[in-house]
């Protein structure tokens, strides 16, 4: 009959089932002579202890084993030990095989299912999954962008940074949150920091902070699309404000033109047009707001940064004093954030899949119920497929020195190794269209 256990170290015993679960009885194969310890040593039988360990299903049902370990005694050094058994984890009562199992499986099912599964405490499945993140945190690496995104991902029902190389269309990484005390230590470990020349961000002070701090060579770029938006909310601000004095009737519709307010001018139709321009003479106020509206995106129609200072100072000058408060936020953050905002002028960067890392945000939170946000982060960073289409084949030159050969290019400047092209897989993180199309697909469900 065949080995229930199918192990190297093992041998089964006995096994018994019932509706739940195997309890399989087994014994060590191996056969000590000399101490492990002082390696010179006798051993001589020292009796032993019974000892349990969890194995993977088998038939759908959690395995137990039982042993009763053999523990010996050196008569050179006095010091006792257990038989090794190579099939057991150093770490945790399960089998190496278990353990493996559950690292696997632990991305694709919540811990308490797992933990059902297996029959291991929740816990134990969370700090196999730890480890398991640990490992993949030193074994996988991501090159550090050129071009470096930092925008912000709701997950569980909190704001993340998530920060991308917008050169490849990539995760880099996500970290837990957007908060300084998170974020300084971590950019400030960064590797190869030097290799970050541009940052785009969102207005947010605290990502300015972090990255004039640590990555002082890098051009901060602010992300158009995010202080356009801004004078979009001026004229909803005031559409909303104008809806309180109307009858119900004309609120309703007023509520209707939301989008034929936002949308640029030059993509309205006729009809569209005339249905404007009679709200805009009920209310002229919110004709100047549009017309500002209009005005401040048309900066971006500019070829040149001094052209497009230029045009954001007349805008500025534009502004009617009782429209002010309605622009305040906007007028401020061209203030605030001048140079970042005109650098765009001079490198045209953008989180230009800002749409896709959205509807990711949105994809994300519907698969996290049930996981944590370090399950969702590195399934997402650690995914695959992925990160297979994230990486690129790059040429690179390595030296070529072999110690048998001990061949060597002589130039002016000496002796130097003889260098050879060789083709590497370079990691960048995730493609992001991958991840949005595997989440689509329910891939991540
Ligand atoms: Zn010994």
């Amino acid at each position: 009959m065949t080995d229930f256990l199918q192990l190297p170290s093992l041998k089964t015993l006995a096994v018994r089932s019932d509706d739940e679960f195997y309890v399989v009885e087994a014994a060590g194969r191996s056969d000590w002579l000399t101490c492990q310890l002082c390696e010179v040593g006798r051993l001589h039988g020292h009796g032993s202890q019974e000892q349990s360990f969890q194995d993977t299903p088998s038939h759908g049902k959690p395995v137990r084993i039982v042993i009763q370990r053999r523990r010996y005694r050196c008569i050179a050094c006095g010091k006792t030990q257990f038989e090794p058994i190579a099939d057991i984890d150093g770490k945790r009562q399960a089998t190496g095989r278990l353990v493996n199992y559950v690292r696997t499986h632990c991305f694709r099912e919540t811990f308490a299912a797992m933990a059902r599964q297996v029959a291991l405490d929740e816990k134990t499945i969370r700090h196999i999954f730890d480890d398991f993140v640990a490992e993949l945190g030193t074994s996988v690496r991501f090159l550090t962008p050129r071009v470096l995104g930092i925008d912000e991902i709701k997950i569980i029902g909190s704001y993340r940074a998530m920060i991308t190389n917008i050169e490849r269309k990539t995760v880099f990484d996500v970290r837990p949150s957007r908060a300084k005390a998170d974020l300084l230590p971590y950019f400030r470990q960064l590797r190869d920091k030097d290799n970050v020349e541009l940052v785009a961000m969102d207005m947010y002070h605290v990502y300015r902070q972090v990255v004039k701090a640590t990555l002082p060579q890098a051009r901060i770029v602010v992300d158009r699309f995010h202080i356009q938006r801004m004078a979009n909310e001026a004229v909803e601000k005031l559409r909303k404000r104008l809806r309180k004095d109307l009858s119900a009737r004309q609120r309703l519709k007023l509520k209707d033109e939301r989008f034929m307010l936002l949308k640029r001018q030059h993509d309205l139709d006729a009809a569209a047009m005339a249905r404007m321009l009679a709200w805009f003479e009920q209310f002229p106020l919110l004709g100047e707001a549009h017309a500002l509206k209009e005005g401040f995106l048309s900066i971006w129609d500019q070829k040149s940064r001094a052209g497009a200072e230029a045009a954001c100072e007349r805008w500025l000058g534009n502004i009617a004093p009782e429209l002010a408060p309605v622009f305040k936020d906007l007028t401020t953050a061209v203030r605030n954030w001048h140079d970042e905002i005109f650098a765009y002028f001079e490198q045209p960067i953008t989180n230009a899949y800002t749409e896709s890392v959205n509807r990711l945000a949105k994809d994300m939170n519907r698969m996290g119920r049930g996981y944590s946000f370090e399950v969702i982060r590195a399934r997402m960073l650690y995914d695959k497929k992925a990160r297979e289409d994230g990486a690129v084949v790059e040429t690179v030159l390595v030296d070529d020195f072999n110690p048998n050969l001990a061949e060597f290019t002589y130039s002016r400047a000496g002796p130097s190794v003889r260098k050879k092209k060789v083709q590497q897989v370079v990691e960048y993180g995730p493609y992001i269209p991958t991840l949005c199309k595997l989440l689509e697909e329910g891939h991540f469900e």
